[in-house]
């Protein structure tokens, strides 16, 4: 059996996946069974942060991974807490974390902590959560009815929890709050659905609007956290204060992890969550290895010259080649290039495998980039050279 076949016959089909068969990695270069050379814009969807191979994470996991992986919740764990002081530290919050082990299920404890609030804080309970259309945050039954695309709510996996409803525009959010409204759930920059980023004044005004109300302000980086957009945290691009922050897909360098941090420490007690795995001494000591690597690079204006030197790049493809993208979006190392169509969309990805680039899709018609924090400037050159050739042969 071939290992397309094996996979057919024993992995449950839920993804559309081509059968490329990536068997090494260096930074942001990747290799397939067949020794073809790929460079990596996609970085496992925002994962591999740090790109591939890189000593300190590995070192990092190995030397744990040779004394204690994992030891429950119900000690304490030296590399969590490290962890949590140093995201706290670096997002410039007073806030608490605690940690799960997906994007979806660091979601579910930001609404958990929410409908507690909600609970405990009002006279009369308020639930609901307003979030917004094209926004997406999770597989979960509860973060897929979060999630602001009606294709995802399918009858298949009715019924779904109450309380979720979704607007077209930050600017409709404000008539849609009534007084069971708990919180608004936002991503600052919308990633699967088109790396679509809000305006910076628009959402200071909503934050402002939410404080005065008592209404808390979720803000899912799951993608955009851990310097995607420049910054440690897109809220701190936008200079906002939210009241709870999601973290996943870039924090563990490819190690399974998520957190849920908030200001409002005192709403969850003993009991009122948890989980088996989350927080563990393998995953945050991988988040660790991760901020040692990119907090120096921040520091030393070297990310802020890469998503230049990328963006740079990135504008004058969509200047050159007008009669295939309608235009450039996003921010950080968190692009996408609109398609003039969602044919050309899977034909670019498509012809860019070809030439040995991996990209991705999102929304309807955007081409999406999310190289490593740690690309280097000839990846990239080399990257877009072969996205070019891919543009050519179309
Ligand atoms: C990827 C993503 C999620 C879901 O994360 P999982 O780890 O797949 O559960 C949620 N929100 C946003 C904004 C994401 O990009």
């Amino acid at each position: 059996m071939t290992l397309e076949e094996q996979d057919k016959q024993y992995v449950l089909q839920t993804y559309a996946r081509d059968y490329t068969n990536f068997v090494r990695g260096v930074g942001s270069t990747l290799y397939d069974d067949k020794g073809k050379e790929y460079i990596d814009f996609a970085s496992g969807i925002g994962v591999n942060s740090i790109g591939h191979g890189n000593e300190k994470l590995s070192n990092a996991i190995c030397e744990q991974a040779k004394n204690i992986i994992h030891i429950s919740n119900l000690q304490v764990i030296e590399p969590q807490v490290k962890l949590a002081q140093k995201i706290v530290e670096l997002s410039g919050y007073d806030m608490g974390i605690f940690f799960a082990n997906s994007g979806a299920e660091a979601n579910e404890g930001a609404i958990k902590i929410a409908r507690k609030y909600g609970e405990t804080t009002f006279d009369k309970k308020r639930y609901k959560v307003i979030t917004l259309e094209h926004s997406f945050h999770g597989r979960t039954i509860t973060t897929v009815k979060a999630t602001g695309q009606e294709s995802f709510h399918t009858p298949n996996f009715a019924p779904y929890p109450d309380g979720f409803s979704y607007e077209k525009s930050i600017a409709e959010v404000y008539q849609a709050i009534d007084d069971e409204t708990v919180a608004v759930l936002i991503e600052l920059v919308q990633g699967e659905g088109g790396v679509q980023p809000f305006e910076k004044e628009e959402i200071q005004k909503l934050a402002i609007h939410l404080k005065n109300k008592d209404i808390l302000l979720i803000v899912d980086e799951v993608q955009t956290g851990v310097y995607r957009t420049g910054e440690f945290l897109a809220s701190n691009l936008y200079e906002i204060e939210p009241d709870i922050v999601t973290l996943a897909k870039g924090l563990g360098g490819g190690v399974p992890i998520g957190a849920v941090m908030t200001k409002h420490k005192e709403v969850l007690h003993a009991g009122d969550h948890g989980s088996t795995f989350g927080g563990n001494y393998l995953s945050t000591v991988a988040g660790l290895a991760v901020l040692d690597v990119l907090k120096p690079m921040y520091d030393a204006g070297s990310i802020e010259e890469t998503i230049l030197y990328f963006s740079k790049k990135l504008k004058k493809i969509a200047t050159t080649y007008e009669n295939i993208f309608e235009k450039e979006v996003g921010l950080g190392l968190m692009r996408g290039l609109r398609a003039k169509s969602a044919a050309l969309q899977g034909d670019i990805i498509k012809k860019s495998m070809d030439e040995g680039l991996v990209v991705l899709k999102a929304g309807r018609n955007t081409v999406r980039f999310l190289p490593s924090i740690t690309i280097s400037k000839n990846e990239i050159d080399e990257g877009f050279k072969r996205f070019e050739k891919a543009i050519a042969s179309l």
